[in-house]
């Protein structure tokens, strides 16, 4: 019985910003999941209209006992970030926790040789995916007046090239770097910072990346688990680390994928 509350209770009273919900898939919607029942109070941003609508669906659907703050950033905006951290700031207190679930490249640039990528490909997609974090990092910062904890999402492609994943790998390699450099600077305000690298899971981002079935199979076939993770384990991770229970940790990368990535062939 104690077990179960200290679980129920793990995040109660922190306040956490989830960026990067699509849709019912997202990893973000998952992760969000996860804080909610450890009793973490959600915000969460989107970017498209689209996003907001099906956002909106959702919150009605799962989050009944309480109407969520739902904001509208456009991470690529430098405004649209600031106003949405405004925002943020005048609705609530502090902010304890941030999730970055947020990637993006050309679906051209997601497939053949990544030799080929031309500037504007490779720009876009390290910019959204990479240099958003840095930015979403600076704008929360000042709301971390109890220190918080940072997440986002990352993939083996950092590490290893994975054909066709191309620009997306070096922009999740420079993701993760940012993560060292961030967790270096804002530790002395005891904000950890760190990365979840997922396995492959089926949500809308990953419908851009050619082959992506057969990722899935090879992860089914190698990993010391024999099968795919879930959305909702990465969820259960992610709130681990948004939690007091991870508080000596900062800086790293902690893969959530059946064990992928410790197998040779
Ligand atoms: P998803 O499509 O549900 O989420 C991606 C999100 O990024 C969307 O909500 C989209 O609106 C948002 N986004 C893109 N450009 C944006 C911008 N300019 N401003 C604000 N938001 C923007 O897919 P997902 O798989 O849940 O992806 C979430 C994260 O997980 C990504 O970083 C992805 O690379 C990473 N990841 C995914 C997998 C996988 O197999 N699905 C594996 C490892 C890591």
């Amino acid at each position: 019985m104690l077990e179960r509350e200290m679980r129920l209770h793990l995040l109660q009273g922190k306040t956490i910003v989830v960026m990067g919900v699509a849709n019912r898939r997202s990893i973000a919607w998952a992760a969000a999941e996860s804080i909610r029942k450890l009793g973490g109070k959600v915000i969460f941003t989107y970017r498209s209209d689209r996003a907001g609508r099906e956002l909106q669906k959702l919150c009605e659907d799962g989050f009944v006992d309480e109407k969520p703050l739902v904001v509208q950033c456009d991470v690529q905006d430098e405004a649209s970030l600031e106003a949405a951290f405004a925002a943020i700031a005048r609705e609530t207190e502090a902010v304890d926790g941030l999730v970055h679930s947020i990637a993006h490249a050309r679906v051209e640039d997601l497939q053949g040789e990544f030799v080929d990528t031309p500037r504007e490909g490779f720009d876009l997609a390290l910019e959204t995916s990479a240099y958003s974090l840095v930015a979403a990092a600076r704008a929360v910062r000042p709301l971390m007046k109890r220190g918080g904890s940072i997440v986002t999402m990352s993939y083996l492609g950092a590490e290893r090239a994975v054909p066709n994943y191309n620009v997306m790998g070096v922009a999740k390699a420079a993701l993760e770097a940012s993560v060292r450099y961030l967790a270096r600077d804002l530790g002395a305000d005891a904000i950890r910072v760190n990365a979840i690298s997922a396995g492959p899971i089926r949500t809308l981002a990953a419908k851009g990346v050619r082959g992506f079935n057969d990722v899935l199979h090879a992860v089914e076939e190698r990993a010391p688990l024999k099968r795919n993770v879930t959305a909702e384990e990465v969820g259960d991770v992610t709130a681990f680390l948004l939690s007091d229970l991870a508080r000596g940790v900062t800086g790293e990368v902690i893969h959530v994928d059946g064990g992928y990535h410790i197998v040779g062939i």
